[in-house]
């Protein structure tokens, strides 16, 4: 009992804490300009959303979209604007001290393919076009949370640093962000806030996760005329039905998928070589190495079991690759960065909702960097799909609420 008087004390003080952050912020009559232009402005937001969009962004090849970004930090006043060696554009906005210094981020890149037809339509409320939501709209935000700063002549007390990264889907393993906090930014950053999607919700743990490519190599050859060889391709399916019969925790959420597969050349041939790429995660770091070790086991084992069925004197082997690490990371609801969230969602009256995801933020978090992901409004259906799509109701939401946490954290002077 006493610690659940414990708890609701805390919780007390907790909800004392946002409504202290939410009058001196939310209240402040510039704030309350800039909040208001926000919404007046969202008409021109949504334009330079689809205007990104139009801008191919494949992943490693985001300097198009760069180029813009650079540009559009330029025109909006920040300072030190520049392309890091990752490909990362960065423009800062200097605070009166040096009390906290935030990167304010959205990535520049999407998982889509480079011959992808970028060209965004609209109908009524909704616009569809790949990446409208994931991530162009969090994009967008940033920008025009810039401007709304510029326009209610706000000056903050720490500095704000806005960042269009490279690298956050797929393959790209987070390597915009790994860069900003191993090297371009180093020893810099105090908070760190993606806009990544949509909708309002606020993702305060990084779900950590493993990807492999795995490629099972043999001598090949006739599927007649030199029957009796292992093959690639069968100890690949040897493999993903161990893999398919994992069993994992559904608290911490943890699983599992074999994404991809190859291999072969022609159907009467014994392939020389076959592969699959997976992708394993979970909230808990220790889950995940269980899962991980899981996983190996059931590679060397198909590898065996193929080897020792055929009893060939050729023998395949496989190559064990790790592609992406994203390392797993938490915050309660204590964190001040998570406090600077709830506030803003009570002062534009929005319940706050919490969630797991694996985005930018993993890197910061996984070094105790307060760290969030945000959405940036709107409503979003279909990410990663062709057909994504983006509808505009309330989407001003999103960026005033980007701004709000920001202006909790940084300080209004
Ligand atoms: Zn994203």
């Amino acid at each position: 009992m006493s610690k659940i008087l414990f708890f609701t004390f805390i919780l007390m003080s907790a909800l004392t804490t946002i409504a202290v952050a939410q009058s001196s912020t939310a209240s402040n009559p510039q704030v309350r300009r800039a909040l208001d232009y926000i919404k007046t402005i969202e008409p021109e937001t949504i334009n330079e959303q689809i205007k990104t969009c139009e801008i191919p962004a494949p992943p490693f090849k985001e300097e198009k979209r760069a180029a813009y970004y650079q540009q559009r930090f330029i025109e909006l006043g920040l300072k030190n604007v520049r392309i890091d060696k990752e490909g990362n554009v960065i423009g800062e906005r200097p605070g009166e001290s040096s009390a906290a210094t935030l990167v304010l981020a959205a990535h520049l890149d999407t998982v889509f393919p480079e011959d992808t037809d970028v060209k965004v339509t609209r109908e009524g409320n909704v616009l569809k076009g790949p990446g409208i939501g994931d991530d162009c709209r969090g994009l967008a935000v940033i920008l025009t949370v810039a401007r709304a700063l510029n326009e209610a002549k706000i000056t903050t007390k720490g500095t704000i640093i806005f960042v269009a990264n490279v690298g956050e889907e797929g393959l790209g393993d987070l390597r915009g962000v790994k860069y900003l906090f191993n090297t371009e930014l180093k020893g810099r950053i105090t908070h760190f806030i993606s806009v990544d999607g949509t909708g309002t919700r606020t993702i305060n743990t990084g779900v950590g996760s493993n990807r492999y490519r795995v490629t099972f190599k043999g001598p090949g050859g006739h599927s007649y005329g030199a029957f009796g060889l292992p093959s690639p391709i069968h100890a690949l399916g040897r493999a993903i039905e161990k893999i398919s019969r994992f069993e994992v925790p559904k608290t911490p959420k943890t699983t599992f998928n074999v994404g991809r597969i190859e291999g072969g050349t022609s159907v009467n041939s014994v392939a020389h070589t076959a592969w699959m790429e997976v992708d394993m995660r979970s909230e808990s770091g220790a889950a995940l190495a269980k899962l991980d070790a899981q996983f190996q086991q059931a590679i060397q084992d198909s590898l065996k079991e193929e080897n020792e069925f055929w009893k060939h004197e050729k023998k395949l082997t496989v190559d064990v690759n790790l592609v992406g690490k994203r390392p797993v990371g938490e915050q309660t609801g204590e964190a001040p960065i998570v406090q600077a969230a709830v506030a803003a969602d009570a002062a534009l009256g929005l319940k706050s909702q919490f969630g797991a995801g694996s985005t930018d933020s993993n890197i910061p978090m996984s070094l105790n960097i307060p760290a969030i992901t945000i959405g940036g409004g709107g409503i979003g259906r279909n990410a990663h799909a062709l057909d994504e799509s983006f509808e505009i109701t309330n989407s001003h939401l999103g960026t005033q609420r980007a701004l709000l946490i920001t202006l909790n954290i940084v300080g209004v002077k």
